[in-house]
């Protein structure tokens, strides 16, 4: 069975890195009938932030991620918060050290920022606590058995650390990027257990894929250079033989190229980083408040339907998949290597695509509900016939309402431009006469208040291309818009005609 997880650390909101990492797993679960699981990975306690593991599952839910097992479904491995599996780490830890894969380290701050700094000065690239390192540290490999024992008695802090080995390959194969060979020179002896007894991620993780039966590590690129340490420890642990297949999902850009997309461009670059907007405090403990797809009007469907697509393609010219079309054509096979640039007119049109798909009577529904908001009352019927004429032009929900006004709203101003090259006075007499013809039709379809304007037009000798833009102008007051003859049978012909006997006034 297919068993895959999303291990979000609930130290902020999740971006939108974070939910295409949640997608690909679960697109995967579906697609082989297997199981995803959240498990919410906390052991790092200082960078706890109140609410985010609500915030996580919110947003896993509004993008239709569904979870089979987790805290709050529950399931045959709960519980499935790190914090809580505590006491589960710690007879690893100890394995490893009486297998010879892992070491007590005494070392205090000061002597760890000394090694660094002498590292440092002699221009070592990215000073390490390793193989060399370590045989000048305090720790159970260089200290003689008695006097880690007294250490250990004593209740002198330590740490325990992984042993990497000095001289050795360490080679795995990547879903994505096929043979990933690290050498285990620049590999750190990564601290397991803290002093305070709480595993570092990379024990808690390992020991939760194994216990949980994890069969696939699908995650960002960031991970990557942390694989090698995992296939120790699945080594090391004894369990290599069903350690899970990794896949390192490629980066998201920032939209112009330039580096990863982090969580603080989305106020910058002026488009949403997170599913949901956030409320958290920042530093000296103001409220912050950070935008989100859904508070901005787009549709969860739009969202991860572009989300899908940055890394991944069908290899098709297909564009637009339900959840239920990408569950049926992803492949890991297809995730690309290469980063992903963020393209902001591609979330919006993926937007405009599935709002204007809609049912005209799902979005009068938005209509109704805004315009309500405003004070205005409008029929369903009315407001089903107004959706359906100006969606072409809408990118979000609100945008209807906000094109509904004319509607509601006799033009205060005239369009310039239209006005001085359009309007004279023949035009305006037979705008006039079309105004007295009108409300003589009350029932006119679109179709039939253009024949009716046609006529009026060629009886006063003009030809309809010289009255149009003019006419637009009388009804609504702007030079462009959705289909005249639509609005004024929207408006009917009482309406229409007083606004033209207004303007020509
Ligand atoms: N807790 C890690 C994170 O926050 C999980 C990484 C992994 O999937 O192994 O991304």
């Amino acid at each position: 069975e297919v068993r895959v997880r999303f291990a979000p650390s609930p130290t902020g909101p999740l971006h939108i890195g974070g939910v295409r990492t949640a997608l690909y797993n679960y697109l995967l679960a579906r697609k082989l009938g297997g199981k995803m699981l959240l498990r919410i990975e906390d052991t790092d306690q200082n960078r706890f932030v109140p609410g985010a593991e609500q915030y996580i599952m919110d947003a896993l839910r509004w993008c239709g991620i569904e979870i089979d097992e987790g805290i709050e479904q529950g399931g045959p491995h709960a519980p499935y918060r790190q914090s809580e599996r505590k006491p589960m780490y710690r007879q690893y830890a100890d394995q490893l050290i009486k297998d010879g894969y892992a070491y007590y380290a005494f070392d205090t701050p000061e002597e760890l920022d000394a090694m660094r700094a002498r590292l440092t000065a002699a221009k070592v690239p990215n000073p390490q606590y390793n193989s060399i390192t370590r045989a000048q540290m305090r720790n159970s490999l260089t200290l003689p058995a008695e006097e880690t024992e007294q250490l250990l008695s004593a209740g002198t802090p330590y740490v325990i650390r992984l042993k990497v080995p000095r001289k050795e390959e360490v080679r795995f194969q990547d879903l994505i990027r096929g043979w990933v060979v690290v050498h285990s020179s620049a590999i750190d002896d990564k601290v397991l257990m803290k002093s305070d007894g709480m595993p570092t991620y990379h024990l808690a993780n390992i020991v939760d894929d194994h216990l949980m039966e994890i069969t696939h590590v699908i995650r960002g690129e960031e991970w990557l250079p942390s694989a090698p340490l995992h296939v120790l420890l699945y080594r090391y642990l004894g369990w290599e033989d069903t350690m899970p297949q990794f896949a390192h999902l490629p980066l998201l850009l920032k939209p112009d190229g330039t580096g990863k997309l982090s969580k603080r461009d989305g106020d910058k670059l002026g488009f949403p980083v997170f599913p949901l907007e956030f409320h958290g405090t920042d530093a000296e403990g103001q409220p912050t408040v950070s935008s989100g797809y859904r508070e901005a009007g787009y549709l969860p469907e739009a969202f991860i339907n572009f989300l899908a697509f940055l890394g991944w393609n069908p290899g098709t010219p297909q564009e637009l998949f339900t959840m239920d079309e990408l569950i049926e054509n992803f492949t890991i096979e297809r995730v690309s290597k290469s980063p992903a640039r963020f393209d902001q007119n591609k979330v919006r049109w993926y937007n405009e695509q599935y709002l204007r798909a809609k049912p005209d009577a799902e979005l009068a529904q938005y209509l109704i509900d805004d315009l309500q908001k405003q004070g205005r009352e409008v029929s369903a019927d009315k407001a089903t016939q107004i959706a359906a004429l100006v969606k072409e032009r809408a990118t979000f929900p609100a945008d209807l309402a906000q094109e509904a006004q004319l509607f509601f709203e006799r033009p205060t101003s005239y369009d310039e431009q239209v006005i001085s090259k359009k309007w004279n006075p023949a035009v305006a007499a037979t705008l006039a006469e079309f105004a007295t013809q009108l409300p003589t039709t009350p029932d006119a379809s679109p179709d039939e208040i253009k024949a009716l304007l046609t006529q009026v037009v060629e009886s006063q000798g003009l030809k309809i291309g010289q009255v149009l833009q003019a006419l637009r102008v009388a009804v609504t007051g702007a030079g462009a818009g959705p289909d005249l003859m639509h609005i004024m049978h929207i408006l009917g012909p009482q309406e229409t005609a007083e606004r033209i006997q207004a303007a020509v006034a």
